[in-house]
């Protein structure tokens, strides 16, 4: 037997005795102090021991919008579940998006399939709809028999399910390979995110929408769900305050971050009361604005799916189960204070304790080495423009309506029936029906189409569309991302890129921006994200090659045994532990449902 998979089977023995004497202590500063002594349990593991073959959980932790560099910044500060997984993980320190789109739904389902959005499907949040004519989001589902459904009494709108990704996800690929043994449960705030990272199908998956947790009609509803809802209600948080967790000495940067949009009834400046809009009175939509910006959200992610592994024994059935959390507060945070803002750095210092939670909740009801995690992003985030003008180096904002209004004007010469735009939205221009196929015909008119986007201030480049179709062989890294992103029928007739450190921004001309900063585009800052895996056939180190967070699927696929039909990704062989001996002694029989 592999010298490697006694130390996982050693290691939950030794550490369930130790989590015990944790959850007796209740204090989080134990967590490292235990994981600390990992190593000299590991040195004492027995010759004879029947390891598991397969993980008995596999946990995908998204963490919306978490840039790469954030880990090397802040982790001296982590003392939790992210230290444990810098630690103890595999940690790749280059994984980037190699696609244009770097945006939430787009992120969940890459890194839930193992492919890029041109294999995918899911191109954006949101996209025109040719054939409707309007904007459908990455997750509407037009049929009539499909609903939202809330928990706790609560009557959502809206259908949603991922039919209109195009691949299965590697849980749903787990599940009909494992003859259905294998149970999948997926939390996030959003939709997006919840469904992609679980699929077509899944005995649950989890939002919040409207100051409720709700599900879908594709999906189940659990019993310990409606309990969940209805005695931890967000509500419940109304009036607690979010407050800085370490002295104000121990933050990078100053108190207000320049150019910050912080939720109503926020000040730029903690503490930051979670009161709703007036400070005073019943939870209001300002409040859970508030509360989904504030760690007492993750918090409550975190409480879901611990209770959701104790309701549904998750990791101790005949299958492999998939447990997957989207941690959407980081990204609500960067949205409105921007990366570089007291209020990113707080936020993760307090999912670094929620997540050491969790992993001594696993710990303890799974077994130390029988699951395995990966922790990514789905994105990163550019800085504040106006922060990142202060340095000297050419920011601002691409102001999409102003785009539209040149191309309109480019036109006007043409004989074109107003209006030819029938959408901009992210990088993606969408002509009226007919527009770009005449455009196409009429070289005159494409250049000057070209040439008024070209000359909008913040424009780097603009691509056509048939110069991204059949994945083009190119060297440039942004042609190239753009070809990674486009699926015929759903991307645009044209395709922006910005300078670097300029915001694609839709607000109408002459409103003010509602956020402070945002992502979607093919540079690092957006691209650039940790992949971290633990436990479960991991071998711990740093890892400096390059890789996509399309190969945490194909990772987990190789560690249950399981074939991706359609994958981007590539298994991430150097951070697997390698057997010792004939794998024939590890494998185990298979599941019996
Ligand atoms: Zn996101």
């Amino acid at each position: 037997m592999a010298p490697s998979r006694l130390l996982l089977k050693r290691a939950p023995f030794q550490r369930g005795t130790i989590a015990a004497g944790l959850f007796l202590a209740a204090s989080l500063l134990l967590v490292p102090r235990a994981a600390a002594q990992a190593p000299a349990l590991r040195a004492q593991a027995p010759k004879v021991s029947k390891a598991p073959a397969r993980p008995k959980l596999v946990v995908l932790l998204v963490v919306d919008q978490m840039r790469a560099d954030y880990v090397d910044k802040f982790r001296s500060q982590w003392t939790g579940g992210l230290k444990r997984l810098v630690e103890e993980g595999a940690w790749f320190r280059d994984a980037a998006y190699p696609y244009a789109a770097t945006e939430t739904c787009v992120g969940h389902a890459t890194i839930s399939t193992g492919a890029f959005p041109a294999t995918h499907g899911m191109v954006a949040n949101a996209w025109w709809d040719r054939n409707a004519q309007k904007m459908v989001t990455c997750t509407s589902d037009p049929d009539p028999s499909v609903k939202n459904i809330g928990y706790a009494g609560a009557t959502p709108k809206g259908a949603d399910s991922a039919w209109r990704m195009a691949v299965p996800s590697f849980a749903e690929e787990l599940k009909f390979q494992t003859s259905g043994a294998t149970r999948i449960v997926t939390f996030s705030l959003k939709a997006r995110a919840a469904i992609t990272m679980a699929g077509h199908k899944a005995d649950a998956a989890t939002w919040f929408d409207g100051g409720a947790w709700v599900t879908s009609s594709v999906y189940g509803t659990l019993p310990f769900m409606e309990e969940q809802a209805k005695s931890h209600p967000a509500k419940a948080d109304f009036g607690k305050t979010w407050t800085l967790s370490l002295p104000e000495s121990s933050y990078w940067y100053g108190e207000k971050a320049l150019g910050a949009v912080p939720p109503d009834g926020w000040d730029l400046t903690f503490p930051h009361p979670l009161r709703g809009k007036s400070g005073v009175g019943e939870p209001d939509s300002a409040f859970y604005e508030q509360w989904a910006s504030s760690p007492f959200a993750d918090t409550a992610l975190t409480e879901l799916a611990e209770n959701a592994v104790d309701a549904l024994k998750l990791g101790n059935s005949n299958g492999t189960d998939f447990l997957a959390i989207g941690y959407s507060p980081v990204d609500y945070v960067g949205h409105e204070f921007g990366p570089r803002s007291r209020e990113i750095q707080d936020v993760l210092i307090r999912l670094d304790q929620d997540l050491g939670n969790l992993f001594a909740h696993l710990d303890s009801k799974v077994g130390r080495g029988n699951y395995v995690v990966a922790l990514t992003a789905d994105h990163g985030v550019v800085p504040i423009p106006e922060e990142m003008q202060t340095t000297g180096v050419d920011a601002g904002v691409l102001r999409l309506p102003e785009v539209q209004e040149r191309i309109e004007k480019a036109l006007e010469a043409f004989n074109y029936a107003k209006p030819v735009v029938a959408r901009i939205t992210g990088s993606d221009i969408y002509f009226a029906t007919g527009v770009y196929e005449k455009l196409l015909a009429d070289s005159n008119a494409m250049s000057a189409v070209l040439e008024a986007i070209r000359t909008a201030p913040g424009v780097a480049a603009v691509y056509r569309v048939e110069e991204l179709r059949d994945r083009p062989a190119t060297q440039s890294p942004t042609h190239r991302a753009f070809a990674y992103s486009y699926f015929p029928g759903r991307s645009g007739d044209l395709f922006i890129l910005p300078k670097p450190y300029w915001l694609l921004d839709g607000t109408p001309l002459g409103k003010p921006r509602s956020y402070g900063t945002g992502h979607g585009v093919p540079y690092n800052y957006d691209q650039h994200v940790p992949v971290l895996l633990m436990g479960f056939g991991i071998q711990p180190g740093e890892y400096f090659q390059s890789i996509t967070p399309a190969d945490v699927a194909p990772t987990f696929a190789a560690l249950c045994g399981i074939t991706l039909a359609s994958r981007d990704g590539r298994v991430l062989a150097k951070a697997l532990m390698k057997p010792a001996t004939p794998r024939a002694q590890t494998t185990s029989s298979p599941p019996r449902n």
